[in-house]
């Protein structure tokens, strides 16, 4: 099919009829948006012929890239081989207990266990019930509360956006009523005027109070991104998951990480749980483990929940059709084969990333730029009128909004979120490539202040 001659068609008929997520549909009925065709290396490309490098790595996924033949190859041959085959009733295939195993040995020791779903969200989803089952199996059924953290992001599914702490998610889904919310550990956004150790231990403590306040025989897990990534790429300060952590060993609850975003490198190491020193006792993936290549997410189980769940009889009633499914798990167990073979995390963290966040602090002399923040090969660049009071450079995020209209069109796919603009590229970039990342947003950041008298 003739792509470029097609895209008007494309673009009529995406208007007419495809409901986006996270979309104002009206708009979008009208207006419509880019039709992306091809894709190389860190390149994306639309229909009509606009070259876009992915500052995003799509979603968080394709911290390889999209030229990844040995991924599309594995696929490949798996669809040849065995398309699909459940995991129910007794029944696995190959590619899902090879990667099982591959994924225990990219985890820390106390996990040997892993259930696959689809995506992060059912992951998320998934722990909830593992979590229940634990405490039942143990007779102690109370154990049913979850404190999680506002501007979180676990997924959009029922349980997972309430799992979340996304005010406009919320207000659009009968919650449930389960779930317990705490602050952030945002020092830009909720403490600048406090030191940001102190700050990160008082936010910390914020879990041990809301222990008390619900009854720690009550209260089941806490779940937190090592780092927020959706909320806004939120670092933590340092005293922040030291004291999480004493928290969660000092009490009877379990600590799920949910490493949908951090996972798989983004934050120098395999798991930002890693990068952080948390010892969490269940671990969600998804994304990066298949490099955006399928739709593949899980839950590492540790030591601790598995033995209680493996040492008792009866079914585990949850599944879906499509957990361990042969080609997307062919998928991941290809992307783990490119990453310890290319020795790609611990080169990246040791070669890449310093470049990329030094490259992003030189933003900091900008006229907008409050803050940039970072870890890895992910940051934040947040936007402000005015660097002393932190005003926001436009009333509802319509100045970030803006940058990254502006960075678009000048060939550079970021995100924005709220008043900050979001980056986080492939792994595989090399220093060239951070340059150009960077000339391009600092040019967006041009515009940007421009187009406001800054
Ligand atoms: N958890 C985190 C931390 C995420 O960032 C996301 C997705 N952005 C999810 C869960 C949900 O994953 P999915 O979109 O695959 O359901």
């Amino acid at each position: 099919m003739n792509m470029q001659a097609n895209t008007g068609n494309l673009k009529q008929l995406d208007k007419s009829h495809h409901l986006h997520p996270f979309t104002d549909f009206k708009d979008y009925a009208t207006n419509g948006g880019r039709v992306f065709s091809r894709a190389e290396h860190i390149y994306i490309y639309t229909g009509d012929g606009h070259k876009m490098l992915d500052g995003m790595s799509g979603l968080w996924c394709c911290n390889l890239g999209y030229s990844q033949q040995g991924i599309v190859d594995a696929v490949t041959e798996q669809m040849q081989q065995l398309p699909y085959y459940n995991n129910f009733f007794q029944c696995s295939n190959q590619p899902a207990i090879e990667l099982a195993s591959a994924l225990v040995e990219v985890t820390p020791d106390s996990f040997n266990h892993v259930f696959f779903t689809n995506s992060g969200s059912e992951a998320n989803d998934t722990n909830l019930r593992l979590v229940s089952r634990y405490y039942q199996l143990q007779g102690r059924p109370e154990k049913k509360l979850i404190i999680s953290r506002k501007n979180a992001y676990h997924g959009s599914t029922i349980a997972a956006a309430c799992l979340g702490g996304m005010g406009p998610m919320h207000e659009q889904t009968n919650g449930i009523d389960y779930v317990h919310h705490i602050e952030q550990p945002h020092w830009f956004e909720v403490g600048p005027d406090e030191d940001p150790d102190e700050f990160g231990l008082r936010v910390a403590r914020l879990l041990e109070q809301k222990i008390d306040e619900l009854g720690e025989a009550n209260v089941a897990a806490f779940i937190a991104e090592p780092v927020q990534g959706a909320g806004g790429v939120i670092i933590p300060p340092d005293t922040y998951w030291p004291e999480i952590q004493r928290i969660c060993n000092e009490r009877d609850i379990l600590l799920i990480a949910d490493e949908v975003i951090c996972g798989f490198g983004r934050t120098g190491e395999y798991w930002g749980s890693e990068t952080y020193g948390i010892e969490p006792d269940l671990m969600t993936f998804a994304k990066a483990v298949t490099n955006g290549y399928q739709p593949l997410g899980g839950v590492m189980v540790g030591d601790k929940v598995a033995d209680v769940l493996l040492s008792h009889e009866g079914e585990f009633a949850h599944g879906l059709t499509y957990s361990g499914h042969p080609a997307a798990a062919a998928a991941g167990l290809a992307t783990l084969r490119i990453l310890r073979e290319g020795n790609i995390i611990a080169d990246t963290a040791a070669n890449i990333a310093p470049h990329f966040q030094a490259r992003l602090r030189e933003l900091e002399d900008h006229g907008i730029v409050g803050q940039v923040r970072g870890r890895g090969m992910f940051a934040a660049v947040e936007l402000v009128r005015d660097k002393a009071s932190r005003e926001p450079l436009a009333a509802e995020s319509a100045g970030a909004l803006f940058c990254r209209n502006s960075a678009n069109d000048l060939g550079l796919m970021v995100r924005q979120t709220g008043n900050a603009m979001i980056i986080a590229p492939p792994l595989i970039c090399d220093k060239g490539e951070i340059d150009s990342l960077v000339d391009m947003l600092g040019q967006a950041l041009d515009v940007t202040a421009k187009h406001y008298g800054v």
